[in-house]
């Protein structure tokens, strides 16, 4: 038997050589192991092992040194050269360089000195052999060490296979490079007058005793040496006495801490000095536990998973890509990301994670916008005088902003291919008038034009939004709107059904009613969609598929950066209104503690007494609406009853149901209620000119983007208005944020500063948004987020469906990638 070829490309160098040299043996040393002999069979593949395993660089290097001249050798010197061959294979060949301290010193050369006494050393090494595992897809069982509890343990890390322990992110690394001679540490502790010196030392066990504290603990206490001098170092872990004996070489990592005058190791990590070193010694990965599941425990296996499936791992990202954007290869950043050779690898590795997260996401947005776009959509002919009547007739000319996001919109609704705009823009902005000018351009061209909003209240505001906008436009040219949401009555629905069909309702606007199938539109041309993060794509692509590929303009309030915009839509043109009608008053806002709230009331009593009206909002205190709506009943009887007895209060919560809410609000608007006490998963997104105080408890429980959603809801007629949120956390982010909201009115500064924060996860609610969850990639790689959408650009140019076979593992990547959250991609 000889080992085939084929075989060559596919494993891993190490397993393979391995093989080779056994099977060398077995044949008695003759070099009939490979056809051609072993120094042949190294110099033809070293340069694809090199690829493959870079790491492996030194010891292919060493290997070709002793094989040279392997063919003429007599059979007891090649039995000597192959067990030295072996040996090198499974001594520590992984060993990072550790790195070179200024001064060396002693510890230093003493660390270079055992890698090479490693080497030679013809003692079999410790290291686990890597089994042989067939697919990275392989259950973590297949690891040495890993019976079903151990993969009980990991399952709760979302660990299940081989490629999950390879992509498990490390929450940081310790940075235990800096070796030090014993007899140094002193004085470095005192030189530096420093509390947080990590080093490493290595030495030899000189004494180990075990005692109780005065407080009952377990203390280990072990003495090294080395030949500078000796240091002490304490466990509180009695199981550490079990392993440590005296004479035993062993590296220490850890912080350093003086016991009175004297220098020593806490809880230091440590591991025999004669093995690989995954705990000291390096830059050391710190991951994510559950219980029992240790650093050590968890460094071990993610270690074995490496030597088990590293070779496994295929780049699909060409060369080509890599090279232009300096990304190292897949096997080499998932190497680096578990052991990395310094903090600058470990950061590569992470960026190269992340540019494939990042690709994989935005492969599937383009790939949706590109499919949507490829099918026939309406141009929709714009009657531009038309346009502009409607304009000259509203009591206020548009913003700058405004006009530029109608032009766009109205040139894409132009367009044969199907439009996909989000337009953004912050409360009070101005969109509604953009998108009522945008239907009437659908409705003029004889096109039908659906808009759905969140909640009932909105639809019916922007039922009569669309219609005072509409007021002043002559009668004979005012598109025909008609209101549908769930408490629409039987006969009105039949009305509806009607007139969609025949045409004489050119505007329907509603709930999720509009989705239902009864909804038949005679000619859809346009779906306006508001608010859009509370609906996911698919009903985006039910309100599509109501029409011969409408146009869609998904209207939303929630500013946010563009990198996230990038994420979140993806798939959707943008255009934004960054700029405030004029005149708009600045909301003055004050962030408290409870012990103003009895001002504050009076304060609100005050605005009451000269006619305006004031919110007050609570703040999810559970994750029950059922709970929430119990909390929020309390707070509006004791105000009735102790704080407000002679006003009229309203009360609003997610329990009620959609007719009484609605009567709350109308009431609300109507200037019925003073005051209206509300949860915060009730929509205010609702017009009250005369409402001048926003009251927000608890403040510190909601993100910015929410507080300034608000505190927008005041501020939109002609008194002062003001928002006053009271939150007694300490903490100093909950601060932070509210002093934020405090100085900043600008709805796109405060989504960056939140997003900055809070991070992506929970700015986006990833869950909700039906994004998966980016694991490497953080928001603020904003060059690596726009390399990665310019590749996916160039990539589905070239091949839409990823059939390529180059392309077959990205494929791949992408589906798993999706599949990982609510992602609604197939
Ligand atoms: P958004 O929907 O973006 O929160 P709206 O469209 O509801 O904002 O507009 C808020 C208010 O501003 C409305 O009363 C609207 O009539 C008014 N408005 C819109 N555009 C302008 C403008 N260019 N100048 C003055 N007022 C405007
Ligand atoms: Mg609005």
């Amino acid at each position: 038997m000889t080992v085939r070829s084929s075989d060559v490309d596919r494993q891993d160098p190490a397993l393979l050589l391995e093989k080779v040299f056994a099977l060398e043996e077995r044949k008695g040393f003759q070099d009939t192991a490979v056809t051609g002999g072993l120094a042949a069979l190294l110099a033809r593949n070293a340069g694809t092992w090199l690829t493959a395993r870079p790491a492996l660089a030194a010891t292919l290097r060493r290997l070709s040194e002793l094989l040279d001249d392997y063919a003429a050798l007599a059979p007891a010197e090649r039995a000597r050269r192959i067990a030295a061959a072996r040996q090198l294979l499974t001594a520590p060949a992984r060993i990072t360089p550790v790195q070179r301290h200024r001064d060396p010193g002693h510890a230093q050369h003493a660390i270079e000195a055992r890698r090479r006494d490693g080497r030679q050393n013809s003692q079999p090494a410790k290291t686990l052999r890597a089994p042989a595992i067939s697919s990275l897809d392989d259950p973590v069982t297949i690891l040495p060490g890993v019976g079903t509890q151990r993969a009980r343990q990991l399952e709760a890390l979302g660990v299940y296979t081989v490629r999950d322990l390879l992509y498990l992110l490390p929450r940081r690394y310790e940075d235990y490079t800096q070796v030090q001679p014993i007899g140094r540490i002193a004085h470095l502790f005192y030189r530096t007058g420093s509390e947080e010196i990590r080093c490493t030392v290595i030495g030899e066990v000189t004494e180990v005793s075990e005692r109780e504290t005065a407080s009952g603990r377990r203390l280990v206490h072990a003495e090294i040496s080395d030949p500078t001098g000796t240091i002490p170092a304490i466990w509180f872990n009695p199981y550490v006495a079990r392993q440590l004996r005296p004479g035993m070489r062993i590296a220490l990592s850890g912080r350093l801490e003086r016991q009175r005058a004297i220098v020593c190791f806490r809880n230091p990590e440590w591991e025999p000095a004669d093995e690989d070193l995954l705990h000291t010694g390096r830059i050391v990965p710190v991951y994510p536990l559950t219980r029992n599941l240790y650093q050590k425990q968890l460094r071990q296996l993610t270690r074995a998973a490496l030597d088990a499936g590293l070779h496994l791992v295929i780049d699909p990202l060409p060369e080509d890509t890599r090279k232009r954007y300096g990304l190292p290869s897949l096997p080499e950043a998932i190497g680096q990301l578990h052991f990395p050779e310094s903090s600058q690898q470990a950061e590569i590795a992470r960026r190269r994670l992340a540019f494939d997260e990042f690709l994989a996401l935005q492969l599937g947005l383009v790939r949706r916008k590109a499919e949507w776009q490829a099918q026939p959509g309406n141009a929709i002919p714009i009657d531009r005088a038309r346009i502009d009547t409607f304009l000259r007739s509203l009591p206020f000319a548009l913003t700058n902003a405004q006009a530029r996001a109608l032009d766009e919109i109205l040139e894409d609704m132009a367009q044969p291919r199907p439009m996909s705009r989000l337009l953004q823009g912050d409360v009070g902005s101005g969109k509604t008038v953009v998108a009522a000018a945008a239907a009437l351009a659908a409705s003029a061209s004889g096109y039908q034009v659906a808009v759905l909003a969140p909640t009932e209240i909105l639809a019916e505001q922007h039922a009569q939004s669309f219609r005072s906008l509409y007021a002043g436009f002559p009668a004979d040219a005012r598109p025909a709107v008609a209101l549908l949401t769930s408490s629409t009555p039987e006969r009105a629905r039949q009305e509806i059904e009607q007139g969609l069909r025949d045409g004489s309702i050119q505007l329907l606007i509603g709930t999720h009613a509009i989705l239902e199938d009864w909804v038949q539109f005679q000619r859809l041309g346009l779906a306006i969609i508001d608010e859009q993060h509370r609906f996911g794509v698919l009903q985006r692509a039910t309100l599509r598929a109501k029409g011969d590929n409408p146009d869609v303009l998904v209207m939303t309030a929630t500013p946010i950066p563009r990198s996230l915009a990038l994420v979140l839509h993806g798939d959707l043109d943008v255009s934004i209104i960054d700029e405030m009608p004029p005149g708009r008053q600045t909301v003055q806002t004050y962030a408290v503690k409870s012990d103003m709230r009895q001002r504050v009331y009076q304060f609100i009593r005050k605005q009451v007494t000269e006619g305006y009206q004031a919110f007050i909002i609570y703040p999810l205190v559970e994750e029950s609406e059922a709970i929430d709506a119990r909390a929020a009943t309390v707070e509006f009887e004791r105000l009735q009853r102790e704080v407000f007895p002679d006003l009229r209060l309203g009360l609003l919560h997610g329990r009620m149901r959609p007719a009484e809410k609605d009567a709350v609000m109308t009431a609300f608007r109507d200037r019925e209620l003073d005051i209206l006490v509300s949860t915060a998963v009730v929509e205010v997104g609702i017009d009250v000119p005369n409402a001048t105080v926003m009251l927000i408890e608890g403040a510190d429980r909601f993100g910015l983007a929410q507080l300034h959603q608000f505190r927008g809801r005041v501020g939109r007629g002609a008194a002062q208005s003001y928002c006053i949120l009271i939150s007694d956390s300490e903490g100093q982010e909950a601060r932070d944020r509210l002093e934020a909201l405090v100085h900043t009115f600008d709805g796109f500064r405060l989504a960056e500063i939140d997003l900055q924060m809070r991070g992506p996860g929970e700015f986006l609610g990833t869950r909700q948004s039906g994004m998966p969850d980016l694991r490497f990639a953080s928001l603020a790689d904003v060059v690596t987020l726009q390399q990665a959408r310019r590749e996916a650009e160039r990539i589905i140019e070239i091949d839409p469906e990823l059939r390529r076979p180059e392309h077959r593992l990205l494929r791949e990547q992408v589906r798993r990638f999706w599949q990982s959250g609510a992602g609604d991609l197939s």
